[in-house]
């Protein structure tokens, strides 16, 4: 058996039925042909989280799969966190100047970097003008990742003229399409249940874990996974966990960490710190980005998940938790609001007391809380595991290439 055979068999276990045999009729038709992924850092938030499994399972059906990253100053990278922020609704001032550094960057970066592929799929909005840049071959679609609901419209009329030169874009919510003269595809995000983040663990495994990052099993333990993001909204997390711990013994951990691309994250950790004070109970947690490990042991030790954006693209952190049979409170905002059936997966919230009221809802309902992680889980199996995405992209190469 081929070495491609034997590693997309692994998923035979996992997956639905029929979904590895869709998978390589459909890689069947664009074998031979040449993909590229291009994002803004390597390391950190779901994106790279998701290229990092892409490249060798693509690489696997046969599709020569390469993945670049663009670099860029802190002023380049400060520019793009204010495209983040306005996108996702958040009112940014931007200067002549600030557009300019934009501008540069992409130009330097076309020029840096080989683009050259059959198809090539431009993530988020900080490479998005490289097309302008960039000696056109293949087709280029833009793939954005972000809540683009209610975007500022300064910010998206800007980058609009640049994403209206791509053959197609990518959202990851109905909901997020925009008025675009160029096709319109929705693909949702996934999880790899055969990574290091997603993997079974043995109760050793996780046990070893919660002893070296000093996290007690005494009492239960609320979870929290992202970047220290506004909109992640940590702070919303630790009053909702001041509110339950009047009434309900339990933990609060908060995970995060950096990404090169994020520059705001320093100031949020201080602010998650100094709300935290000197709480024993509340663990905040900075772990490096490669900690898939830590994670995977944390979400699994964790009595309820959390996921409290008040904007999220996706949250690739919802279906991990809900994958390890965990129900999951989230905001009710973006790609959350798709993952998470409310009452049946988890609940969905919209402010600090109702997440409070629903842990402590779940806390006292052990026999729900179980089932709705059950039920949590073939959710997330039919709906958000990669084989599924693989899927949608090769299905979209066809098209294009056709
Ligand atoms: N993550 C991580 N370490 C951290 C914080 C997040 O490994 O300190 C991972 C998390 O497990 C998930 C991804 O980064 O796989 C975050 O993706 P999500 O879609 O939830 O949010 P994003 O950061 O892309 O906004």
């Amino acid at each position: 058996m081929s070495e491609l055979a034997a590693r997309l068999d692994a998923y035979r276990e996992v997956v639905p039925p029929g979904t590895i045999d869709l998978l390589r009729r459909l890689a069947d038709r664009v074998r031979g042909r040449s993909l590229l992924h291009v994002n803004s850092t390597r390391l950190g938030g779901g994106v790279a989280e998701m290229l990092h499994r892409y490249v060798p399972l693509f690489e696997e059906l046969g599709i020569a799969t390469r993945w670049e990253v663009i670099s860029g100053t802190e002023e380049f990278f400060r520019v793009t966190k204010s495209f983040h922020n306005a996108l996702q609704g958040q009112e940014q001032a931007f200067t002549d100047e600030m557009l300019q550094t934009y501008l540069d960057s992409n130009r330097d970066n076309a020029s840096r970097l080989d683009l050259a592929a059959n198809v090539v799929i431009i993530h988020d909005p900080q490479p998005v003008a490289l097309i302008e840049y960039a000696p056109r071959q293949g087709d280029w679609v833009w793939r954005c990742h972000i809540d683009v609901s209610r975007p500022q419209r300064r910010a998206w009329t800007f980058l609009r003229q640049f994403v209206t030169k791509y053959d197609g874009a990518i959202f990851s919510l109905p909901k997020f399409a925009q008025r675009l003269p160029i096709p319109q595809y929705l693909i949702y995000p996934s999880i790899d249940p055969l990574s290091e983040k997603n993997r079974e663990l043995t109760e050793d495994e996780i046990a070893a874990v919660l002893d070296r990052v000093g996290v007690p099993r005494d009492k239960p333990i609320l979870l929290q996974v992202s970047r220290f993001d506004r909109f992640k909204d940590p702070l919303g997390v630790i009053n909702a966990y001041r509110i339950v711990k009047r009434h309900d013994d339990c933990r609060l951990v908060l995970v995060g960490g950096t990404a090169d691309d994020d520059p705001e994250g320093a100031q949020v950790l201080a602010e998650v710190m100094d709300a935290a004070g000197s709480d024993p109970d509340i663990h905040v947690l900075v772990l490096p980005p490669t900690a898939h490990h830590e994670i995977n042991a944390l979400q699994r030790a964790a009595s309820i998940i959390i996921q409290k954006s008040t904007r999220e693209g996706f949250g690739l952190t919802v279906a991990e938790g809900m994958w390890k049979g965990k129900p999951v409170i989230g905001g009710f905002a973006g790609g959350i609001t798709v993952q998470i059936i409310y009452g049946v997966t988890g609940y969905t919230v919209n402010s600090v007391e109702g997440c409070a009221f629903r842990i402590r809802h779940l806390l006292n309902n052990l026999q729900v809380a179980k089932q709705m992680g059950e039920n949590a889980r073939e959710y997330v199996r039919e709906n958000f595991l990669i084989t599924r995405d693989l899927a949608e992209h090769l299905t979209l190469m066809v098209a294009l290439l056709k």
